[in-house]
């Protein structure tokens, strides 16, 4: 069904990508191999050619990878799209597949800890290098350019702070120049925002997160044009950073309620950074969907609503911020996002603990700052949970 463009991205979210077998399963199912038989040697050759299209071994192909594969495309408007084990893999892939020694990327500050720390500490070592520039201003992207720049990498709203990068116009500046555009689509995945449409080359996930939104797998994916994703594929298929069946086949389940999840955790997250906003103990919110947030405007012309996540800043420094972690009894105290459990980070010396204090300051992530992956419990019980901490902040 994922031939009928047509459907809207619920109708997708179910339906899009399912290939029954001869038994007629109504739910998708999970093959759980490493390999594939072949009827005859002349198939195998055939196969392992390329000359016949078909599964071979589980690293590159498995049916129930490719049912998320074609799902998750379908939802962001992609031609195709390559499952990864992680989406830290996916951003790797992305990276090694269109880029090589003397190559430069042009990135965010902004970007995600783990995101920094792979271009600045692990593919710096195979000759790519990075320019850090300000989410906000397309023309420090334009200024870090140089002949040997291939990518532009962004992530939008940005983790922690929510800032905007304005996905239409950086990709006007860079396809003026010929180089590509990758945008990491996970606070907002396809149902809040699709880069694609907008321009971008390669939309990417950390599927970990809101696809599937329950906290239980790993997963990544790369979505673009066939021609981008084909060489995406190549190098998945040699290096082998697949997508595991069984967490595909979460993955699928995980799509299935991706829409009606993330509208409901938005509506939370929009309640309960109003809430922060007109709170005495907190210094600043950072939430797109407040009129007070400085790119207001721009989100709303390329996100469906505010998103899931909001970051505040409490009136104080580290001690204040780890008083309001520690007084929580619902709120979970992880690093991950994008749960129907709502959960609370200390940036400074958790997701961004790793990279240098410089590093940190140019980010903007001060010792006060919190960020909480609003989930689907009540508003109301959230809200008692962090009045807890907050009340006991003096001044
Ligand atoms: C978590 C995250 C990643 C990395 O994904 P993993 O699945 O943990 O490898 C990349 N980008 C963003 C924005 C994330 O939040």
């Amino acid at each position: 069904m994922s031939e009928r463009p047509n459907y809207r991205p619920e109708t997708l979210a179910v339906r899009a990508g399912q290939e029954r077998s001869q038994f007629g399963e109504h739910s998708e199912a999970l093959y759980l191999t490493s390999s594939f038989v072949f009827k005859s040697a002349a198939q195998a050759a055939k196969r392992f050619s390329g000359e016949e299209e078909g599964n071979v071994y589980a690293r590159f192909s498995n049916p129930t990878v490719s049912m998320f594969e074609k799902r998750l495309a379908a939802l962001e408007g992609a031609e195709d799209c390559v499952a990864t084990a992680s989406g830290m893999a996916a951003i790797m892939a992305a990276v090694l597949a269109h880029l090589q020694n003397g190559d430069h990327i042009v990135a965010s500050s902004g970007l995600f800890g783990a995101t920094i720390n792979l271009f600045s500490n692990i593919l710096s070592r195979t000759g790519i290098s990075t320019s850090f520039v300000s989410q906000t201003d397309p023309s420090a992207w334009e200024a870090a350019i140089r002949p040997e720049t291939k990518l532009f990498f962004l992530e939008t709203p940005s983790n922690p702070l929510t800032e905007i990068a304005d996905i239409r116009a950086l990709t006007a500046v860079a396809h003026a120049r010929g180089i590509l555009v990758a945008v990491d689509n996970c606070f907002c995945t396809p149902i809040l925002q699709r880069p694609l449409d907008m321009g971008a080359d390669l939309v990417i996930h950390s599927a970990t997160k809101y696809l599937d939104g329950q906290g239980r797998v790993l997963g990544g994916a790369v979505c673009g044009s066939k021609k981008l994703t084909e060489e995406v594929f190549k190098y998945l298929r040699t290096a082998g950073p697949t997508l595991s069946a069984f967490n595909a086949w979460v993955l699928l389940k995980g799509l299935e309620t991706l829409k009606i999840r993330i509208e409901a955790q938005a509506a939370n997250a929009l309640q309960l950074a109003s809430w922060l906003e007109a709170h005495p103990k907190v210094a600043r919110v950072f939430y797109p969907g407040l009129p007070s947030h400085p790119q207001y405007e721009l989100a709303k012309t390329q996100q469906k609503s505010g998103g899931a996540i909001v970051s505040f800043e409490v009136k104080g420094a580290r001690e204040q911020a780890w008083q309001v972690v520690d007084n929580c009894q619902l709120l979970s105290i992880t690093a991950n996002l994008g749960d129907t459990k709502t959960t609370i980070t200390h940036p400074a010396s958790t997701t961004h603990g790793r990279i240098s204090p410089e590093a940190r300051a140019a980010a903007g992530i001060s010792d006060g700052l919190l960020r909480i992956a609003v989930g689907l419990e009540a508003v109301e019980d959230l809200q008692a949970d962090l009045e807890r901490g907050l009340s006991l902040i003096g001044g």
